[in-house]
């Protein structure tokens, strides 16, 4: 199915550049109308898998970021979270709640657990050496369309 729009951005995995992408999803899929709770889904499932390139995929040195945000015809948004970073050895064990490589007084192993429940589907590709793509699926509620007088 092809894409009826879409943007990307590409910027430094920097802690300060994690705001930038959560506002940027959320200022692009404005027009769209989403509900006040999808949309705050969306962010926060944003700065979960941004958080986790700048932490986890560049653990000693900055790298690029690559965020694209589209939307679908039936309002389904897909937000593709890439990085080229060390990779997940294994995706399905790293998906696990709780689970961590971090430290473990600063994380918690639930990024991709609130990823999951905050989204209507999230899918991971990785390879070790050569970065991971994280994609975030969610389908926007139908809006009341405006009357206008
Ligand atoms: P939290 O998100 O709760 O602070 P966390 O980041 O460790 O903790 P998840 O976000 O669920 O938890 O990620 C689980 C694990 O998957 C990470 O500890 C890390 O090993 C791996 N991981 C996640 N994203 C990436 C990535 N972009 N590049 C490399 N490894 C990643
Ligand atoms: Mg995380």
């Amino acid at each position: 199915m092809k894409a009826e729009n879409m943007t990307r951005i590409q910027f430094m995995s920097l802690s300060v550049n994690e705001g930038y992408a959560r506002g940027a999803a959320a200022a692009f899929l404005a027009r769209y109308d989403p509900t006040v709770p999808q949309l705050s889904d969306i962010k926060t499932a944003v700065s979960e898998a941004v958080t986790n390139c700048i932490v986890h995929a560049y653990p000693d040195h900055v790298g690029p970021i690559t965020m694209t945000v589209a939307v679908y015809p039936g309002r389904e948004v897909r937000i593709t979270i890439a990085d080229k970073g060390v990779g997940i050895p294994d995706v399905t064990k790293a998906m696990e709640p709780l689970f961590t490589t971090g430290n473990p007084e600063e994380r918690s192993g639930l990024g991709f657990a609130v990823m999951q429940s905050f989204m209507d589907k999230v899918k991971v590709s990785s390879r070790v050496g050569g970065g991971t793509r994280v994609t975030l699926i969610k389908h926007l509620a139908e809006r009341e369309t405006a009357v206008s007088t």
